[in-house]
């Protein structure tokens, strides 16, 4: 080989603290309190507390590749860990606080957390667990008031006795920076652990303009929680860059979000489709009550944007959506969905149907979809097949080498979504595989017919799940929420449906719920849906189309 001649610089999170530091101390970091109070604070000041959080964990027996836990909303004090712990080479574990007690202690001690950082208002949470976890030393209380218990350790009090310098060591950019465990709904989560090398260069190609475009003249906010999947890598592309931040705190209601989306002039914000379903309705409601004149895009993910909704946000408010794809199991940004010169020319539709795709790749992943039997499919658009994806922040093997079955021989990760891909590279997802719905040997795209009926005036929210059938083996059923004050009747959705697509996709009913449940990040939980309502059609009589 005839090597370069270039240095063999580490890719760590400690540069991103010591950047911030040097160019943006006087950047700006907003966080909404449990009292809903506004925190204001500056990077220069969290370099501060965070050197001074280094040393507290030291104190501590924290050593570089211990694990600290955060059970945490998306606040200053969690950037603090965010940016510490990786930094002093131990690895931050964000404990999702959706998840039940028996869920978390199986994580914590699967990680074999030392120390968890706790909000104040999450104590309960974490006292149902927490004592079952043998390697969980310290648990420190993060919240201004009130006095925490003797056997805690409070936040504030343990960083005010701690030097406002650390020496951030080099660290080796391969080594582990973070852990996030997956939030499947079947078998045990299983732990991803991102390296400092995964890290910074997700990060780096989030900031890009084709990906999410994230400068220092932004304001971001990441409504999508730290405790999953980096916060989309917001954050840390926020500190990068210099860019203000914003944190909503534990109120992610739509009225809470608007406030400061306009109350600090909001350029970029992220979050999955319910958030952003909720704050479209309220706009609908009330135009002209926020001023988001400073938003430039909102990213959304986490589970498929209805192209309705895309729409209904640039044609009714001017506000552009920006459609992404990703995996706890990539850092996790993979494809995102932008237009190209190409579709200079296009119609409307025809660039809404682009732009609510999944997208194409992100700079350095790469995509392909295989066949049940492993044949790489063609990229025609219509060849359904699961999606496979490798690069430098895609998982190469789960912690504990759980999950093998994920990984093909040549090196690709099998991330469970069926989707299509076209000539343009653009990936379309139709279902995860788990919840792919097959009548009579046919298959049929439950998040296909979940966008046609959110189109639908009166629905708020659809999921189309798999009901056993006697006959088809298994036929669609819709659960649908209505928006307030609408309903429509059922050969209405019919009609809406009819002409879009084959008729044997038609749902076999029709089933008016209060809520879709959700997982743990936001996602429809099918499986609840198939165990409440999945045996109705199997009752004597029942006919479909
Ligand atoms: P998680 O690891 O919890 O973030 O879940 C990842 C899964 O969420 C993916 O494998 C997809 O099934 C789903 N997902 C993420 N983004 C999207 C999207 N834009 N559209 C449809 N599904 C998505």
């Amino acid at each position: 080989m005839f090597e370069g001649t270039m240095m063999d610089f580490p890719l760590t999170t400690g540069h991103l603290l010591e950047r911030v530091r040097t160019f943006f101390g006087a950047g700006e970091v907003v966080s909404r309190q449990a009292d809903r109070s506004i925190h204001r604070t500056t990077y220069g000041a969290l370099y501060l507390r965070a050197s001074r959080l280094a040393n507290a964990l030291v104190r501590l027996g924290i050593r570089p590749g211990d694990r600290v836990a955060t059970l945490s909303w998306n606040h200053a004090r969690h950037l603090e860990a965010y940016l510490a712990v990786p930094s002093m080479g131990s690895v931050l574990h964000t404990l999702n606080l959706r998840l039940h007690p028996t869920e978390l202690r199986y994580i914590a001690t699967h990680a074999e957390d030392k120390v968890v950082l706790c909000d104040r208002s999450l104590l309960p949470l974490l006292e149902k667990f927490v004592k079952d976890v043998p390697t969980v030393k310290h648990v420190v209380v993060i919240g201004d008031d009130g006095e925490v218990d003797a056997s805690m350790l409070d936040y504030e009090k343990l960083l005010a006795k701690e030097p406002e310098h650390f020496d951030f060591p080099t660290l080796d950019e391969k080594s582990a920076a973070l852990i996030c465990y997956t939030s499947g709904t079947t078998g045990n989560p299983k732990g991803v652990v991102y390296s400092h090398r995964s890290t910074v260069l997700h990060t780096m190609a989030v900031c890009m303009n084709d990906v999410l475009g994230i400068g220092e003249a932004d304001t971001v906010l990441p409504v999508v929680p730290m405790f999953h999947a980096n916060a989309w890598g917001l954050p840390y592309s926020a500190v990068l860059t210099g860019a203000k931040l914003v944190f909503p705190g534990p109120h992610l209601d739509a009225i809470s979000l608007l406030e400061l989306m306009a109350g600090e002039n909001v350029t970029m914000a992220g979050g999955v489709p319910t958030i952003w379903l909720g704050i479209l309705a309220l706009l609908d409601e009330s135009p002209k009550k926020w001023d988001l004149s400073a938003m430039r895009r909102m990213a959304i993910g986490g589970s498929a944007a209805p192209p309705s909704m895309i729409e209904g946000f640039a044609k009714r408010h001017g506000l552009e959506v920006i459609h992404a794809w990703g995996m706890t199991e990539m850092n996790p940004v993979g494809t995102v969905a932008r237009l190209r010169r190409e579709h200079a020319g296009a119609s409307d539709a025809e660039k809404l149907a682009v732009r609510s795709s999944q997208g194409y790749p992100v700079p350095f992943v790469e995509q392909r979809h295989t066949s049940d039997t492993g044949a790489i499919l063609p990229w025609d658009g219509k060849s359904m097949g699961e999606l496979e994806v490798r690069g430098p922040w895609v998982v190469k093997g789960y912690l504990g080498g759980e999950g093998k079955d994920r990984f093909t021989a040549d090196g690709w990760f099998k991330t469970g979504d069926v989707v299509t891909i076209d000539a343009a590279g653009y990936m379309r997802i139709c279902d995860r595989s788990k919840d792919v719905i097959k009548s009579g040997g046919e298959w049929i795209s439950s998040v296909d017919l979940e966008n046609a009926l959110m189109a639908h005036p009166a629905v708020l929210e659809a999921a189309v799940f798999a009901g056993r059938h006697p006959k088809w083996d298994e036929r669609p059923l819709a659960a649908i929420v209505w928006k307030k004050n609408a309903t429509a009747t059922e050969a209405e959705l019919r009609t809406h449906l009819e002409g879009r697509f084959p008729k044997f996709w038609m749902p076999d009913a029709f089933i008016v719920v209060e809520q879709v449940p959700r997982t743990s990040t936001g996602k429809f939980l099918k499986t609840k849906l198939r165990e409440l309502y999945g045996e109705m059609l199997m009752k004597p009589g029942v006919t479909s189309p």
